[in-house]
Order: C-alpha cells, then sequence, then structure tokens
C-alpha cells in the first residue's frame, strides 16, 4: 500500500497525477512517443506550456490583472538571485523568518542594499515577527510566506508601498489569499505542484524594466515573459506532471475547496500535539503553519518506539529538517486527511502504551 507521505520536499502528489504523469512518459498524447523524447517547440508540447502558464494564472485569480507566469529553472534557490538581479538597485527590505529568508537576502546583497525590517531568529524562528515598519523609498519588500523548516506561516501581510514579493514555495495554492497584493511570487514546484525542475514565477509586468544594470538574458523575467517561458528547453517533464497538479486542484473545486481540507487537517494535528502530554508544538499558536507542522516529543527517551510505530503505520518523512530535528508533518495539498487521521492516531496510542 502506498504510504502515508509527510515528505517535506520532494513531496506527495495526487495518485491520479502519478499515473498520468508515468503514461505520458510513455506514450504523450496517443502519439506513440514520450513526451520526454518531443520537441518543446512541438504544437503538443506548447500547448502544454500554455496551459499550465494560463492555468496557474486562473488558479490565483490574476486574470486580466497584467501578471505573466513562467516556468523557470534553478529552483527558488535561483529566484533568490534572479528577484534582486531584477528588482533591487538602491535598497530592499526583507523580512527574516528562517533559513530561506536568510538565503535570499544573501543573495540580495550582491545587487544592493537590504534592509532587515524585522526578525525571529530571537527565538530560533519559532514565530512571526508582527508590527515592523517598511522604510519609504524600497525597490521592493521580501517575504518568505511559509517557513517551512520552522513551521511558521505569514497570516497577514503587510501593507507597502513598494512591490511586494514573496517566495510561496511551500504554500503556493494551498490557501486563499489576495494574491494581486503581490507583485512577484515564486515557487519551487517539488513543494506542492510537481516534480523538482521547475518554478513558478508569476510577475506582474509592470514592476520590469526598472533597474539600470544590464541582465544577462537568461536571467531576465522580461526576455523569459517575451519567449512565452521557452527562451530555452524548458524541464518538460516538470512543466507536464505541474500541469496535471493543478488541473486536479481546479477539479478538487480550486483553492478555496483545498484549503478547508487543509484547514481541518491542521486542526486535526494541532489538537493532538495540544493535547498530548508526551508532544509539544514548536511555533508560537497564531504562527502555526497549515503546511508545516513542527513538533518535538516531550520524553526524548520515547522517541525509538515513537520512531517504530510510525515507521509500523506505514508513515513517510516525519523527521524534521536537518538544522532544527524533532519532528516535521508536512501536510501538502495532495496529502489526505485520512492519513493525518493515521498519524494522529499513532501519536494517541503512544499515550495510551507509554
Ligand atoms: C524548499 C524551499 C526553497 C528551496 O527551493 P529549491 O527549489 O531547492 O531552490 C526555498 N524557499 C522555500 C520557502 C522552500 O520551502
Amino acid at each position: 500500500m502506498k504510504k502515508h507521505n509527510f515528505s517535506a520536499g520532494p513531496s506527495v502528489l495526487p495518485q491520479e497525477v502519478l499515473k498520468q504523469a508515468s503514461s505520458a512518459i510513455l506514450n504523450f498524447n496517443n502519439l506513440d512517443l514520450s513526451l520526454i523524447e518531443i520537441s518543446h517547440r512541438s504544437k503538443d508540447f506548447v500547448a502544454v506550456m500554455e496551459e499550465a502558464r494560463s492555468l496557474a494564472i486562473e488558479l490565483l485569480g490574476l486574470e486580466g490583472k497584467g501578471y505573466k507566469a513562467l516556468f523557470l529553472q534553478g529552483g527558488a534557490s535561483m529566484q533568490f538571485v534572479m528577484a534582486a538581479y531584477n528588482l533591487l538597485e538602491g535598497k530592499a527590505a526583507y523580512l527574516n523568518t528562517g533559513t530561506w529568508s536568510e538565503k535570499a537576502i544573501a543573495e540580495a546583497k550582491v545587487f544592493g542594499e537590504v534592509v532587515e525590517v524585522a526578525s525571529s531568529k530571537d527565538k530560533k524562528h519559532n514565530y512571526i515577527p508582527k508590527n515592523y515598519e517598511v522604510p519609504k523609498g524600497m525597490d521592493y519588500f521580501h517575504c518568505t510566506s511559509n517557513n517551512t523548516i520552522f513551521g511558521t506561516q505569514i497570516k497577514d501581510f503587510p501593507e507597502v508601498d513598494c512591490p511586494m514579493v514573496s517566495d510561496m514555495s511551500s504554500d503556493i495554492f494551498s490557501r486563499n489569499l489576495d494574491f494581486s497584493k503581490f507583485d512577484l511570487i515564486y515557487a519551487g514546484a517539488q513543494k506542492n505542484m510537481g516534480p523538482a525542475g521547475t518554478t513558478l514565477v508569476v510577475v506582474k509586468e509592470d514592476i520590469l524594466g526598472k533597474v539600470k544594470r544590464p541582465i544577462p538574458n537568461i536571467l531576465s523575467y522580461a526576455q523569459h515573459i517575451a519567449k512565452d517561458s521557452m527562451f530555452n528547453t524548458p524541464p518538460v517533464f516538470a512543466v507536464y506532471t505541474s500541469l496535471l497538479t493543478l488541473r486536479w486542484l481546479k477539479a478538487q473545486g480550486r483553492i478555496s475547496a483545498i484549503e478547508e481540507v487543509n484547514d481541518k487537517k491542521a486542526t486535526l494535528i494541532y489538537s493532538e500535539i495540544d493535547l498530548n502530554p508526551l508532544f509539544d508544538g514548536y511555533v508560537a499558536k497564531e504562527d502555526r503553519s497549515t503546511m508545516s507542522a513542527t513538533f518535538n516529543i516531550t520524553n526524548e527517551k520515547l522517541k525509538p518506539k515513537f520512531d517504530d510505530m510510525v515507521k509500523e503505520a506505514g508513515i513517510n518523512g516525519l523527521n524534521g529538517h536537518r538544522s532544527v530535528g524533532g519532528y516535521r508533518a508536512s501536510m501538502y495539498n495532495a496529502l489526505s486527511l485520512n492519513s493525518v487521521g493515521v498519524l494522529v492516531d499513532v501519536m494517541s496510542e503512544l499515550e495510551r502504551t507509554a
């Protein structure tokens, strides 16, 4: 039987998406050719790229609002670089909520001055800073919407008078937001959308073209837009599989339907964490992520027993990030409420039998 997959990334995808993707590897669109052995310029693949780009914009509610979607390579880490290369000339404001923000800040410093408006470092990133000021005159404000490693999630985004940029790698398409508040959104596919190898970039076109430095074509959003996200050979399998997941999401009833399930999953696991004396949540309650639930076991002696029970129940990928330890349940869109139920049963069984 398929495992209950709580892996943080690459992570669980809908079973039907995996089936469709594997059949396209053998025979795509009844062409008697594989998806991965035809030209990316063929009409069949161009249609895939166009549908993936427009469906992403549609699901985010950004149609007709001046946005373009791109499927690029280099991961979210490449976007740490591209965002700054394309937008930063003077100063940019960054909110530091942990590892991924820190990596984004380090890359931005190559291109301009970074103003760190607030940081949760004082408490090992177990909360989201609030009531900070974003100074006037910034080229943009950057934040990480979901802190995949520590398990915090921004619930209220600040009002800013500059473009707003967000790394949404680990919660894109998981909850409804007013996405038109953002001018640049990027997300590595491997958390909530598809296999590793592509990154969704959604950019409002009117923020581009403002920096004076020359930008190499391969790193220029404007160039990728001009070439319809086919500046060079795109990662065809990752884009196609992402398209299948986006179609699946639409068929589920779009983001609002999946958000309802995600809220139920989060309520289920956090109530167990709060009720069960053997477990402690890592994060300040109001900042808990619906995607990434982090917790510790209160009695380390029970860890081997719990780990055995988890394994026995067919649960995969529950270990915390190597930098923090403990446990992390990543509950991306394709993880069922039932799988969270299985984990919660194991946690309460440990309490009963400890
Ligand atoms: C996983 C992750 C990244 C890193 O993505 P890569 O595709 O490996 O570069 C960046 N930001 C966030 C929020 C992530 O969860």
